[in-house]
């Protein structure tokens, strides 16, 4: 199903008035977690005037370490309903398990597949059934066969909306938190008709590479982009050494700009 030979033409996923897919760029932006209204209605205002359309924020967070922030559950789905409406942007949150798929549809307008999840096809195949877009994000060490295995577990349930997001790979290098993979966006495009984008956040860890990164994915023909901003990066409960300030992320939208008025 998640094939193009089998479906030449892009998909184009539409959510109120905003598409995603075949040329219809998508940045989506906010903080790993959802930490307080304040938090993320300050991150809100200023990632939209960038030009973001799709307000992300972490509720239930599968975290490295289990002495970490786990994410405010229930009440951080609220905060992120609130703003969302308040601003006027879309939505997107990790659901981490079967029994929250229902809980968190009921917030948000995009359900996030978290890469420690791609490969738990119950989950997939309880999204399969859920009436919101998905977004799939790609196992730390997937290849791109089984995303697309994983994309189709959904596809079989009967939701042909979701969305494929490569966020790195696990590689032998350490200095960035994962190695990027730009082949598989080229490749996902000429073998898939759905739309990808980006995580240049998570795919480098680092804030000083997330500018390059987003700009190359742009050029390798992403159909988004997802990045991490915190008013106060030094201050963010998680992924903060990744995470923009609004002002620097205003930097990141406007030269995606102008590469995307020549593609
Ligand atoms: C996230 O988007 O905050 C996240 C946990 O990403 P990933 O699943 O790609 O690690
Ligand atoms: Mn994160």
């Amino acid at each position: 199903l998640a094939s193009r030979m089998l479906k030449p033409e892009d998909t184009v996923i539409k959510i109120g008035s905003v598409k995603i897919g075949s040329g219809n760029f998508v940045i989506m932006a906010g903080p790993c977690a959802v930490e307080s209204y304040e938090q993320m209605i300050e991150t809100a205002k200023a990632v939209k005037k960038s030009g973001a359309t799709v307000l992300r924020g972490g509720a239930y967070k599968p975290r490295s370490s289990p002495y970490s922030f786990q994410g405010l559950e229930e009440e951080g789905l609220k905060i992120l309903k609130q703003v969302g409406k308040e601003v006027d942007m879309l939505t997107i949150s990790e659901v981490v398990n079967t029994q929250h798929v229902e809980l968190v549809a009921e917030y948000v307008d995009i359900l996030q597949i978290g890469s420690r999840n791609m490969q738990n096809f119950q989950l997939l195949t309880e999204v399969g059934k859920a009436k919101k877009p998905v977004m799939l994000k790609r196992g730390l060490s997937s290849t791109i066969e089984e995303w697309l295995n994983a994309a189709e577990y959904i596809m079989k349930e009967g939701n042909y909306d979701v969305i494929l997001c490569e966020r790195g790979i696990r590689t032998f290098e350490t200095y960035t938190r994962n190695t990027l993979d730009l082949n598989a966006v080229a490749a996902v495009r000429r073998l898939s008709h759905l739309p990808v984008v980006v995580d240049p956040s998570h795919g480098t860890g680092r804030r000083e590479l997330i500018g390059p990164m987003s700009r190359a994915a742009v050029a390798a023909g992403a159909d988004g982009l997802i990045i991490e901003v915190h008013p106060h990066p030094e201050e963010a409960l998680s992924d903060g050494a990744q995470s923009l300030t609004p002002a620097e992320f205003d930097v990141v939208c406007q030269e995606v700009q102008r590469i995307l008025s020549v593609m």
